[in-house]
C-alpha cells in the first residue's frame, strides 16, 4: 500500500488541477490517494473520478485551517462526504476573510518595498476565495523579490515575519465536528510544524482526543526524518492512528513528490486500515 493522504490542487494553493494531481500520484506509484485542499472541497468530484479512471483508491479529503492558542493548526479530514451541508457551510465561513487579509498582506509588503503584490498574487489564484500566502510567494519568486518559496517565508511571510497578517481561523472543536458530521476522521496535520511548548502540545492532543480525534500525521513532507521518529513516539504515547502524506503543492526542486516518502513505522496503526 502506497498511501498519500495529503496534497493540494489549483482549488487551493497547488499548481496542478485535481485530475493532473491524480495522474501524477498514479504515475508515482500511489495506490490510495486523498486530495486535501485548504478549506475547500470543490475539487473532490474531479479527483474521485480521475482516481477511479486510473484504478487508484480514493478517499475524499480536506485540510481545515484552525486557530488554537493563538497559532494556526491544520486539521485534515479524511473519508468525508463532500455533499455534507454542515461541512460546506463551515468551510465557507473559514474561507471568509481571506481576501481582506490578502489585501492587508499586500499593504504590508508595499511598506517593505514590494509594491502591487496583492494584484501580483491574484494572477496565480484560480479560486479567488482561496488566496493564500503561497500565491504571494509564487509572485515574489517569479518577480525576483526572493530566491525561493522558502526564502519568502523565512524573510517575509512566515509566522511572526513582517509581511504576514495573522488570521483567526476556525475553532478546533468546530473543524473536528464538521469532519465528523461529514462521516470522516479528523487528523492533526504535520504536528512538527507548530511552535507549541510541550505543555501546549499535550493540551492540544488531549483536547483533540476529547473531541473524538484519533489520528495524527507522522510521515509527511512537512516533517524531517527526526520528526517521523518523534511523532511516531507521540502516536504510540497517545494511542493515535498514524497518517502519511506528501503535502505536495507543485513540482519544485527540494520539495517532496507524491507517494515518495518512507512507509509508516510498522508498530503504528495506519489510519486508512479502517477503510480497507
Ligand atoms: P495561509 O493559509 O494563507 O496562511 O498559507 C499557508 C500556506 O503557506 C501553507 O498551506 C503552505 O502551503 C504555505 N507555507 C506556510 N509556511 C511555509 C513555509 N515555511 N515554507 C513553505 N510554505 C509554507
Ligand atoms: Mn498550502
Ligand atoms: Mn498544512
Ligand atoms: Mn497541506
Amino acid at each position: 500500500m502506497n498511501a498519500d493522504l495529503h496534497c493540494h490542487s489549483t482549488v487551493s494553493d497547488g499548481q496542478l488541477a485535481p485530475a493532473e494531481v491524480a495522474r501524477r500520484a498514479h504515475a508515482c506509484g500511489v495506490t490510495l490517494w486523498a486530495l486535501t485542499d485548504h478549506d475547500e472541497i470543490r475539487g473532490q468530484l474531479e479527483a474521485r473520478e480521475a482516481a477511479q479512471a486510473l484504478g487508484m483508491g480514493y478517499l475524499a479529503g480536506v485540510e481545515i485551517s484552525v486557530t488554537w492558542a493563538s497559532r494556526t493548526v491544520h486539521i485534515v479530514g479524511l473519508n468525508i462526504d463532500p455533499t455534507c451541508q454542515t461541512l460546506i457551510d463551515g468551510l465557507a465561513r473559514t474561507r471568509n476573510g481571506r481576501s481582506a487579509r490578502a489585501e492587508a498582506i499586500g499593504e504590508q509588503l508595499a511598506a517593505l518595498g514590494i509594491p502591487d503584490a496583492y494584484a501580483g498574487a491574484l494572477k496565480y489564484v484560480s479560486n479567488p476565495d482561496m488566496i493564500s500566502r503561497t500565491h504571494f510567494a509564487r509572485y515574489m519568486v517569479e518577480s525576483g523579490y526572493a530566491a525561493s518559496t522558502q526564502d519568502v517565508f523565512s524573510r517575509y511571510l512566515g509566522d511572526g515575519k513582517s509581511g504576514n497578517v495573522p488570521h483567526r481561523w476556525a475553532k478546533l472543536a468546530d473543524a473536528v465536528s464538521w469532519i465528523q458530521a461529514a462521516g470522516g476522521e479528523a487528523v492533526i496535520a504535520h504536528p512538527g510544524r507548530y511552535a507549541y511548548t510541550p505543555v501546549e502540545f499535550d493540551a492540544l492532543f488531549g483536547e483533540f482526543i476529547d473531541l473524538g480525534g484519533k489520528a495524527i500525521e507522522v510521515v509527511t513532507g512537512s516533517h524531517t526524518p527526526d520528526q517521523y521518529r518523534e511523532y511516531a513516539e507521540v502516536a504510540r504515547r497517545f494511542g493515535f492512528e498514524a497518517s502519511r502524506g506528501s503535502d505536495f503543492h507543485a513540482v519544485e526542486p527540494g520539495r517532496v513528490d507524491l507517494g515518495s516518502l518512507p512507509p509508516l513505522p510498522s508498530f503504528l496503526t495506519p489510519v486508512w486500515t479502517r477503510w480497507l
